[in-house]
């Protein structure tokens, strides 16, 4: 293990290359439809399809990935990269560039949401060398990162959270459910999405999103400068 974790550090061979690079390896990320004819709309269960004239655009927030708009026979075109996020809020100031912590807040998710965050500590994220540090007080946090539909009973553990951190402050949604409520709200458990309660800074749709889709996210909340899709290897 010692050896095993030694190897690891000198090598960096299972590190991504991400953000210094595009990360393109197989298998880093379900894709995303992007547009397509009108007929493809009418294969989503979620409603995140919507025919427009003879097109159909994507509503990214309220699609869970079962790609049943990419096999059908009037297929979407499929994008297959992390760059999902979208926000209006700004990067926090330029202190900040180099170093955040962030509150995780499970507001009711699945657990797919969480198992993927879980990832990016992992050595082939490795979350820490750049300077995001998971924290468990919101006393600490610049970025309150919330995954999961907000249950009822989470409503107020979530408002909470959000006024004990210090200014400025960033928030981040993960996942359908944080970005929209998802398939769940709202309704009588469920609050709705985040946006509803918080001002929410950065959206990573996805049903779940992959570790480095939230990465992404991050980093841009962060102001750093990401990768183009001219700078893949
Ligand atoms: S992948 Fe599924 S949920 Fe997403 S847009 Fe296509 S049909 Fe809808
Ligand atoms: S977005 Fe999907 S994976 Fe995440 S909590 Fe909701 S249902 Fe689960």
């Amino acid at each position: 293990m010692r050896l095993w974790a030694l190897r690891g550090l000198r090598t960096q061979r299972d590190l991504t290359g991400f953000p210094r690079t595009l990360e393109l390896a197989p298998g880093m990320t379900p894709g995303r439809p992007v547009d397509g004819p009108a007929a493809a709309a009418d294969v989503c269960p979620t409603g995140a399809l919507r025919a427009e004239g003879a097109a159909t655009v994507v509503a990214l927030d309220h699609c869970v990935h079962c790609q049943r708009c990419r096999h059908g026979g009037q297929p979407m075109h499929w994008r297959e990269d992390i760059a999902w996020s979208h926000g209006e809020g700004a990067p926090l100031p330029r202190a900040f560039a180099h170093s955040i912590h962030v509150r995780v807040l499970d507001a009711g998710d699945c657990g797919a949401c969480l198992a993927e965050l879980q990832q990016l500590p992992a050595p082939q994220y490795s979350l820490h060398r750049l300077g995001i540090f998971i924290t468990a007080s919101p006393r600490e946090a610049d970025v309150l990162l919330v995954v999961g539909p907000v249950t009822r009973a989470m409503r107020q553990p979530l408002l909470d959270t959000y006024a004990a951190m210090p200014g400025p402050k960033r928030v981040v949604a993960v996942g359908a459910c944080a970005a929209s409520g998802g398939v769940f709200g709202p309704s009588f458990a469920c609050a709705g999405g985040v946006a509803d309660m918080l001002p929410v800074d950065r959206v990573v749709p996805g049903c779940p999103p992959p570790p480095l889709a939230v990465l992404e996210a991050l980093l841009a909340v962060m102001g750093r400068s990401l990768p183009r899709a001219e700078d893949a290897p």
